[in-house]
């Protein structure tokens, strides 16, 4: 499959005129890969009305026939891993194999849901007085979702995954610079058999699609993941009609490299960890504190690994770091080592954009920084990576937990007793230890502090679908 003709899905057709567009752009080479087009007031009112109506409808269809469709709707996904993978490196950078890795797993995410939709269970309370009490998890209501562009199949899988599991209805907006893949999801949920209305994608002014869908009395739950700023600015609209929220934001996760950790194996997984993506992960890990007695071998193989990359078009055989998604990105990048430059730290590899075409910026380790240098303290989103030595624990969770971020949290050690108080002490919504798988489909993905509220995967995942009701009844 080529790249494919955009749209807009509202109320089961899809869109491909309206009166707005926007342009798609090829990271890895700058050439336009198509228009996108953006829905209007007029477009988006369609899309709430229909969210409205198929809500009762899809909230009253039986957990085990929305789990059918659902799990259809993964396999298609699965069989068109490949189309949908190429589409996603050509709008994103990702190199092919991790954008098909993405798709993949998006489609496990959705057989997940699907399955534990079957298992939302209530309970009977045990009551006084000859009432009884029954709790019902109750369909929240039809939702809106907001999707950013760096995982343009996963984010989005997270939130349908959650809502349709649960009996809501949702309107999607996905980022307009990766409308493609977003697309091909919601068209395997079509071709599935999803009812008309049940799930909407739009695109559009990402302001102005957020006030209008926010601002609408039919929309009861908001899904976000993008920057902290962002993730604000949403927060402050559902004051309004006080809708629910789940709110993934940004991070700058640190690694703990302590004293009885070994040295080389930890910078290998904390180097492949970190380039992946280009750096453009919210659960990065980001800033790296390796006790003083392993630093200068942690830091060797760390840059030995970061030179070890193949930067290139993600669609090219071989490649194993793609272009940064816009050039938003190599503005930031040079403005974090500007910085560090500026504070004299050292460059130990990488700093600058390569080549003139495209997004590409070189995969970067800065040494010799303070914990205040903007690299330190910002979230990178890029493929730079600080490195800085700590002496004792307690000082180095004290500097890890001292960002208002607390998304992930990574530490390597092999002491039971360090890796119980990382895992206690370090202020995270999901700590690794040994590890930095901490994204599954079972288990809970989310925030703390300025990273955000609520999760999404997990059982809580389903959670944030549903209200709690309660039906005391007297006999
Ligand atoms: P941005 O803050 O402008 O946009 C982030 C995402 O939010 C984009 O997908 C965008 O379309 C969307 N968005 C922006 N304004 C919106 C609005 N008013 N209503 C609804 N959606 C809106 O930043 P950017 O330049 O695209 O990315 C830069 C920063 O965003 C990164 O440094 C990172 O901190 C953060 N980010 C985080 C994630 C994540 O997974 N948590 C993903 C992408 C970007």
């Amino acid at each position: 499959m080529t790249y494919p003709q955009l749209a807009l899905l509202i109320d089961g057709a899809f869109i491909t005129r309206t009166g707005a567009a926007g342009i798609v752009i090829n990271p890895a080479t700058g050439e336009t890969l198509s228009e996108v087009p953006h829905a209007g007031p007029a477009e988006l009112d369609i899309a709430l009305a229909a969210a409205g109506r198929a809500f009762p409808l899809w909230a009253a269809t039986a957990a085990a026939e929305r789990s059918a469709i659902m799990r259809s709707a993964a396999a298609l996904i699965r069989e068109r891993a490949g189309a949908i993978g190429r589409i996603l490196t050509m709008e994103q950078g990702k190199p092919l194999a991790e954008a098909m890795g993405e798709v993949r797993v998006s489609a496990d995410i959705i057989d997940w849901y699907a399955e534990e939709g079957r298992r939302a269970y209530g309970r009977i309370i045990p009551a006084r007085d000859g009432l009884q009490h029954r709790v019902y998890p109750s369909p929240v209501g039809p939702a809106a979702a907001f999707t950013p562009w760096n995982f343009p199949a996963l984010t989005p899988a997270r939130k349908i995954g959650g809502a349709l599991a649960a009996g809501c209805s949702l309107i999607l907006k996905a980022a307009e610079e990766t409308p493609g893949t977003a697309l091909e999801f919601v068209r395997a949920f079509v071709d599935a058999g999803l009812p008309a209305g049940v799930l909407n994608l739009v695109f559009g002014v990402p302001a102005t699609v957020s006030g209008h869908l926010i601002g609408s009395p039919i929309i009861r739950k908001v899904s976000f993941t993008g920057s902290t700023a962002v993730g604000r600015q949403l927060l402050r609209l559902t004051t309004q009609h006080l809708q629910r929220t789940t709110m993934e934001l940004g991070g700058h996760a640190p690694v703990i490299v302590c004293a009885d950790a070994d040295a080389e194996k930890a910078a290998e997984i904390a180097a492949t960890g970190k380039y992946r993506n280009a750096g453009q992960v919210c659960i990065s890990p980001t800033r790296f504190y390796v006790h003083e007695n392993l630093f200068d071998r942690f830091t060797d193989r760390f840059v030995a690994v970061a030179q070890g990359l193949t930067l290139g078009n993600g669609l090219d055989e071989g490649v194993t770091m793609g272009p940064l998604a816009n050039s938003r990105r190599i503005e930031a990048m040079d403005g974090f080592v500007a910085d560090a430059r500026d504070r004299g730290a050292t460059i130990r590899t990488g700093g600058a954009r390569r080549g003139n075409h495209g997004n590409f910026f070189e995969p970067t380790v800065i040494t010799d920084l303070g914990d205040d240098a903007r690299l330190m303290t910002e979230e990178p989103f890029g493929p730079v990576a600080p490195i800085v030595p700590f002496r004792t624990l307690d000082e180095v969770i004290e500097r890890a937990n001292s960002l208002p971020y607390g998304l992930a949290a990574y530490a390597f050690t092999q002491s039971g007793r360090d890796a119980a108080v990382l895992g206690q002490k370090l202020q995270a919504g999901m700590v690794g230890l040994n590890t930095l798988a901490v994204s599954n489909p079972e288990t809970p993905f989310g925030g703390v502090k300025a990273s955000g509220s609520g999760s999404e995967g997990g059982i809580e995942g389903l959670q944030a679908y549903f209200d709690t009701k309660l039906v005391t009844q007297a006999f």
